[in-house]
């Protein structure tokens, strides 16, 4: 059976979506256009306002509407311990655990030369400046414990350890392999309360 070009069109955009296959994009598809138009109505009108309105903050590159995000020009958090994380999700984890304070930066990714990210595609010479400017004190590094986010952690340690920041690497209790953002919060408020120092 040969589907509508449109039905077909939003089965293929569903599967851009994460675990998302086949079968799952069809479901989903007749689902909306059966059953919940106006759902879908939403879904198509709130994608289009987010890609619009969400872009990366100045200053440490996590997602929100502002030039400066929330997070960062908060006066009652610590600007001094700076956090920094792949992703936007392990932002939340760790807020969800309540057990930061501090600011964070987002890479937005890993290094992973095979696939062109350097340095550059993580803004890490802008974190570079930040560490010279001197206002940082401790640097957390929670990338996640795979290959490439212990390689991305190293990186970044020997930069902030030339400029005489105190470097720490959460440890316990993160699955090695695994990412952050499965963490569950409390082992998550234990990895960074016990964190440890790295180098010296
Ligand atoms: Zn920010």
């Amino acid at each position: 059976m040969k589907l509508s070009p449109s039905i077909e069109a939003l089965i293929e955009g569903l599967r851009h979506l994460p675990g998302v296959g086949p079968k799952s994009a069809q479901r989903m598809t007749l689902h909306l256009l059966e059953r919940d138009r106006e759902g879908a109505q939403q879904i198509a009108e709130a994608i289009e306002v987010a890609l619009s309105k969400v872009k990366n903050c100045s200053r440490c590159r996590n997602f929100t509407e502002l030039e400066i995000c929330e997070i960062c020009s908060d006066p009652k958090r610590d600007p001094t311990t700076l956090c920094v994380v792949e992703a936007p999700a392990d932002v939340m984890a760790i807020e969800q655990s309540g057990s930061f304070r501090g600011h964070y930066y987002v890479l937005m990714g890993h290094l992973s030369p095979i696939d062109g990210i350097g340095p550059e595609q993580l803004g890490l010479e802008a974190l570079c400046q930040r560490f010279a400017d001197g206002e940082i004190e401790e640097v957390i590094l929670a990338t996640n414990p795979t290959v490439e986010g212990e390689a991305t952690a190293y990186y970044i340690s020997e930069q902030a350890r030339a400029a005489a920041v105190t470097v720490s690497r959460i440890a316990h209790g993160v699955p090695l392999g695994g990412e952050l953002e499965y963490t569950d919060a409390n082992t998550l408020a234990h990895a960074l309360s016990g964190r440890t120092v790295v180098g010296e």
